[in-house]
Parts: structure tokens; sequence; C-alpha cells
């Protein structure tokens, strides 16, 4: 039977709760448990897929299409599974079901009521996940304890140990230790009020994970301990690192793991650990020999967790060619086609990433012009594939106002386009191509040769397509439709020969970027960058050294998350 870990947060959000949830989840799967990961979201809508990254960071794809928290992505990287929709469950998909429930009557003419049934749909969300095949289930509470929208997942983990017995649940809790400058001390009154909180909704916690940015003062674990009335094995002390994916040995060397193994009675002998191989990837990142800056040309530049999963690729790429990736958010409103060569003149490589709407879309077809023009290497993904053909096709095959028709209706020139399938349905979310697809690969064109594969599967959102009535028009032109849907219908890879990179992609593949094995198109944009920053050493006859940023891990360390 399968256990599970409850993992909360208190005192203030952001504190890394993914993280350090994924992270306990690699220990145990380098144990030799088999985890599967879920989280448990307070907010009403169904999905995260109608939210806006800017507020809430990006929505990450599954296999199977479902758009999920963007904490499904730690998950998915630390872990290394493929995660699927009950992995991701919001209050608004609990309550969409109870409701629709109660519509067919099957609650028998009750009054329907959060406890029992909200709560026994959370349960049944928790259960769901506890197949044969697994031996851990971690999930993750969002928010923090103490808002009033989490109570009723509270009350659901707490009734599941009563249900599943003790010694089959463990309960983490996760809080912060500020340290206070004017008295140089760090305080654990929030860890307590928050502890207090937790009890109060009937759950006493097994562990204490500790954020705080120093290690925890002596004696400080024995007062949280008593406080928390918790063994002092049990208070865990998570400081801030550089780079997150130093957490897992970090949370071992405080003995995390192996506490919780006991508590839930696995016999340690049969699970030990050997992190030899994470480590070494997690060190390689102290190890860079040189730097490359790269930069996303983006929207949603405010707020770096909207593009979560590309910059982890493009770091995951980094660690691979032992290259620190300096990575630049780049507003496309500010780039112009007479301003191209001053705003990304200085970079070694540039993503254009998805998105939708038509926000900055003139600075990213710049964007894909200027790559193009100047030998700059360049990763067009989804919405960037698409500003690469609108660039050929204005520039190169003289479409004039070629556009897609997600941002220009008249254009005369519709080279993005919805496929006659998707016309005139009402409900726009039914139009998206969502999930994994497979996609055809040229043999012997470049894309080919990065996958070293011909038939690749990669994770769409999209509703828009490359219109298959100009596309012979395109290719005269230059572009190299390199990759195509298995009918041969759909355009899902694009190149341009004698350009040293530039890729496009319809699809995303930062979702399926992993630390230890760097998507194919990230790892082989790194290697382009490195060489276009060598050429243009070599040309400017000049080294431009660029500072190793000890805080660019960090900007996405444990709880970049607003
Ligand atoms: N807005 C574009 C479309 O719907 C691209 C979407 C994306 O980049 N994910 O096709």
């Amino acid at each position: 039977m399968a256990k599970h870990i409850f993992v909360t947060g208190g005192v203030a959000s952001s504190l890394g709760k993914g993280i350090t949830a994924s992270s306990l989840g690699r220990l145990l799967k380098q144990r030799g448990l088999r985890v599967v990961m879920q989280k448990l979201d307070p907010y009403i809508n169904v999905d995260p897929g109608t939210m806006n990254p800017f507020e809430h960071g990006e929505v990450f794809v599954t296999d199977d299409g479902s758009e999920t928290d963007l904490d499904l992505g730690h998950y998915e990287r630390f872990v290394d599974v493929s995660l699927t929709r009950p992995s991701s469950v919001t209050t608004g998909s609990i309550y969409q079901a109870v409701i629709a429930r109660e519509r067919k009557g099957d609650y028998l003419g009750k009054t329907v009521q959060v406890i029992p049934h909200v709560t026994d749909e959370i349960k049944a969300r928790i259960t769901a996940l506890a197949t044969e095949d697994v031996d851990v289930v971690i999930t993750e509470v969002g928010g923090t304890v103490g808002d009033i929208e989490i109570l009723p997942f509270l009350e659901a983990i707490r009734q599941f140990r009563k249900d599943v017995g003790r010694n089959n649940v463990c309960y983490i809790h996760l809080t912060l230790v500020p340290y206070l400058g004017p008295s140089g001390e760090q305080k654990t009154k929030p860890t307590q009020h928050s502890v207090t909180e937790l009890r109060s909704r009937g759950i006493q916690p097994d562990v204490i994970v500790c954020r705080s940015d120093k290690p925890l003062a002596s004696g400080l674990k024995e007062k949280i301990s008593m406080l928390a009335d918790v063994s002092e094995r049990a208070v865990v002390s998570a400081i801030d690192v550089d780079n997150i994916y130093r957490i897992p040995s970090a949370l071992h060397e405080e003995g995390l793991d192996e506490y919780v193994l006991e508590l839930l009675q696995f016999d340690k002998d049969n699970y030990s650990l050997d992190l030899s191989v994470w480590n070494a990837m997690a060190a390689r990142a102290s190890l860079s020999k040189r730097v490359v800056r790269i930069a996303i040309i983006g929207k949603y530049i405010n707020l770096t967790d909207a593009y979560l999963s590309v910059a982890e690729a493009l770091k995951h790429g980094g660690l691979f060619y032992d290259t620190k990736v300096d990575i630049e958010l780049i507003s496309a409103e500010q780039v112009t086609p007479m301003l191209a060569q001053s705003s990304l003149g200085h970079l070694d490589g540039i993503v254009i990433p998805g998105g939708f709407g038509p926000r900055g879309i003139e600075g990213k077809i710049a964007s894909a012009t200027f790559a193009r023009e100047s030998g700059l290497p360049c990763l067009g993904i989804c919405l960037g594939l698409q500003t690469m053909v609108i660039d050929v096709a204005r520039n190169l095959a003289g479409m004039e106002g070629a556009h897609s028709r997600e941002f220009n209706e008249e254009t005369h020139f519709p080279v993005i386009d919805l496929m006659d399938s998707q016309r005139g349905v009402a409900d726009l979310g039914g139009t998206m191509r969502k999930g994994a697809y497979y996609a055809r690969l040229t043999p012997g064109s470049q894309v080919a040769s990065i996958y070293g594969e011909e038939i690749v599967s990669e994770r769409h959102r999209h509703r828009f397509e490359v219109n298959p009535r100009y596309r012979s028009r395109l290719e005269e032109a230059g572009l190299v439709c390199s990759g195509v849907s298995p009918d041969g219908s759909l355009v899902e890879f694009i190149e341009l020969p004698g350009h040293p990179f530039w890729v496009g992609t319809q699809a995303h593949p930062e979702f399926k970027s992993r630390p230890d094995r760097p998507h194919p198109l990230f790892r082989e944009l790194v290697a382009a960058a490195i060489a276009h920053r060598a050429d243009r050493v070599a040309a400017e006859g000049k080294v431009q050294p660029l500072e190793v940023k000890e805080s660019q891990d960090g900007a996405f360390a444990i709880g970049s998350k607003k």
C-alpha cells in the first residue's frame, strides 16, 4: 500500500514548498521508491490554463494535455516523472465534480456540504494516485496555513491519516525563520504561530522544515523541537542556496529523507541512497568554464516565473556544456527593426518564447529577422516559430503584411491561421491543440541530427498553425519545414540552411528538459551560442568578459514563485 506525505506551508508564501517537496521526491526515488507527486491548489479556477502568467507564473503542460501549476514543472524536473491530470487538483475542479454529481442526483437528496462531500472528493483525488505501482504519494497543499481557502484541504488531509493509518502518513510543515538585523537574531515565533494554526486544524506536524537565509543558530533546533513537539531530528534547516539542484543533497545532509523513511516505516537497509550522479550534475554549475548570454524575448518580463521552464531548460543546456547561461529578459515591445542591433547585438543567442495576444508581436518578428540576418542563434517556441514564419513570409517570400490571423484578421497573407476544422467553434478552449503529439523529422535535417531520432514527441498548447496554403511559397523562399505531423499536414519544426541555428518548433520543448537530461534543442542552442560568442570575440579582436553572477541561479531558487 502506498504511503502519503503531505507538505504544507506557513508564515509566508513563496518559501519554496514545491522545490522542497520535489527534492524530497528525488531523494526517495533515488533510494529506489516509486514516487508520484500532486499539488492541491486552493483557487477556484478549474485549472490554471486561463490564468495570466504575469500573475501566476507559467502554465505547465503535461503529456496528457493538462494545463497545470508551475510546481508540476519542478516535480517533473526533480523526480523525472511524466505527470498527468490527477496530479493537479484545484478547488474549482473539486467543486465542479461535486456540483456535477449533485445535478445528476447522485447525493440522493442529501444536503451537499463541505464536510463530508467536498472533503471526500479531495480524499478521492489523493487516493487516486495511490495505485499499486506507487510507493509514496507526495501531496503539496498550495497556499499558506491560515488562508481561509485551504481549510477544506487541511480537513481532508487530517482525516486521511485516520482513514489509512498513522504509520502511512507523514505531515511536513515548511516555515520561515527570519533573521532580524537590529537584534541580530533568528526568530522562531512565526514558526510557533504557524504550527499552532496547523494544530488548530487538527494536524500535528511530524517534520518542520525551516527556511532561513543562514543556518539555524545553535540551540534553535532544540527550541523549535520543544515548541512544535517534534524530535530534534525532525527540525530540518533549509537555507538559501545559489542553485536549486543542490537542495536534495542539502536536505539529505539534514537527515530529512532518513527521518521520513523511519516515520513511514520503510526499512532503511532496503532503500539506501546513492546521490552521486545527481550531485555531480548539480556541482557542474560551479565548474562553468565560460558564460554565454541568452535572452528571452518576452512579454511577461516582470515575472521570471512566467518563463520558468524555458529558463530552467537553458540552464540545463549550460550544465551539459559546463557553461553558465546568463539569462536576460528583454521586453519584445522594446525591439524594433531600427533598434534590433542595439537591443540584441550584445547577445549570444535568443529564445522567442510562446505567448498569446498581440502585445510585443512586432518586436518578436523583428527579433526573428535580426537573428536570421545576423547569424545570431535563435530558438522559436510555438508563437516563436510563428513569428519566424511571418519574418520569412514578409522579408524573403515577398508577402507584404503577412501575419497570423490571431493578430490581423484582414491580412492578405495569413501564413499562420486556424485550420478549417477549428473555424466556427465557439469554445476556443476546445480548439486548442494540447499535450503530446508526434512529429516526423526530415532525415538529414538539422533538427533530426540534434534529436538523433526521426520520430519525436513534444507537448503542445496552441490554437494556430502554419497555413498549409503558403507552405510551398515559404519553402521556395528558403524556409525548411524539417518536421511535420505524422500525416504531413501540420508544420512542427522549421530551420534555415546556412544559418548556424535558426530553429523553430510549434511545440513546447522546455517542458521535457531535465537537469541531468537537457532537451536537445536547448542543449544545441547553448552550443551554438558558445560558438557565436567565440566568433564575435575573434571578429571584434577583444574578449568581452561577462561576470559570472552568483545570483543568477538564485533568481530561480527556492521561493521564486510570486
Ligand atoms: N498564440 C499562439 C497560438 O495559439 C501561440 C500559442 C503559444 O505560443 N503557446 O497558436
